[in-house]
């Protein structure tokens, strides 16, 4: 009887391992190309999904390295979330290419350009020549940085793992549902935060920061860089050094993957505070998931504002 009973026990343990291990194996592998993308669809997929980040939150995301582990977690994914507007145009393609994943080669069922139903700033006029620098055709990249652009992402992963796993729609619009309402209260907070700050002039390194800028009353007046993607120089810096004084802009905000010679002497010249403010999830340790980007962001503004006492009102 004893013997019957821990057999039936071994079987039984036995049958659960079996079905938890087919439920791990049943989940939409995820790989997006950055960790913003990673958190939002984290919010949405929930336990239907495992997700990974390809690049570092802390790392330039135009510029990423491309690494033999990456094309390995493309062969694996089921799904692939991008930025697009050709923020990875510079390291994504071939690592697709090699991938050899049918999968999340572009234009395959598995593969998400998640910028469709966002608000894309900077789209260019006219004709884009070489000596605009590195100028997007397709519109400024950076978009998740404003929380409503943050519900069009997650739209946008919530349909596509709705089609590739019909069975679990209604679970993935529970959740989107869930993480709109969550944002919605959240920005209700950061507006309010902000809203003694409206109109505070700001210098940005590179143009990460206009959808922030936009939903939360900033106001960028010019950039380190003297074209996007090119270096500063000495003439530029002086020009904007002038333009700084003359407008008295009291910040200066760095991306964390860039120098801080330049930012530093802009300071000095100015009396500007130079902040680094990571533009993305994981652009600090302690910046876990896409609430704690903005309450870090918007607490380092706010921390800094007080200091010089810019307060418009
Ligand atoms: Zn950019």
């Amino acid at each position: 009887m004893t013997v019957m009973k821990s057999a039936a026990c071994v079987v039984a343990i036995g049958i659960s391992l079996i079905a938890s291990t087919a439920q791990a194996q049943n989940k939409l592998n995820v790989i997006t190309t950055t960790e913003d993308l990673a958190a939002i669809a984290r919010e949405v997929g929930g336990d239907r999904v495992t997700v990974e980040s390809i690049s570092r939150g802390y790392q330039d995301p135009h510029f990423v390295e491309a690494k033999p582990s990456f094309i390995l977690k493309l062969q694996k994914a089921d799904v692939l979330v991008t930025i697009g507007r050709e923020l990875e145009i510079g390291w994504l393609p071939p690592l697709i290419q090699q991938s050899r994943n049918a999968k999340v080669q572009v234009g395959a069922s598995g593969y998400l350009d998640a910028s469709g139903q966002a608000r894309i700033l900077d789209i260019p006029q006219g004709q884009i020549t070489r000596a605009m620098g590195d100028v997007h055709p397709q519109g400024n990249p950076h978009y998740w940085l404003d929380p409503e652009n943050g519900k069009a992402v997650a739209k946008e992963i919530a349909e596509k793992l709705s089609q590739l796993r019909p069975n679990d729609r209604a679970y993935f619009e529970q959740r989107l549902n869930d993480f709109v309402s969550r944002l919605s209260d959240a920005e209700k907070r950061w507006a309010a935060m902000m809203a003694p700050y409206k109109g505070t002039k700001v210098v940005t390194y590179h143009r990460s920061f206009p959808n922030f800028a936009e939903r939360f009353g900033l106001d960028v007046v010019g950039y380190v860089e003297p074209r996007p993607g090119i270096p500063p120089s000495p003439q530029h810096t002086l020009d904007l050094i002038n333009e700084m004084k003359r407008q008295n802009v009291p910040l200066v905000l760095v991306e964390p993957y860039f120098d801080l010679k330049t930012p530093n002497s802009i300071g000095r010249e100015t009396g500007a505070a130079v902040l680094v403010m990571p533009p993305s999830v994981g652009g600090v340790k302690e910046v876990t998931d896409y609430f704690k980007l903005f309450d870090y962001d918007i607490n380092l503004l706010i921390g800094a504002l007080k200091k010089v006492g810019t307060a418009s009102h």
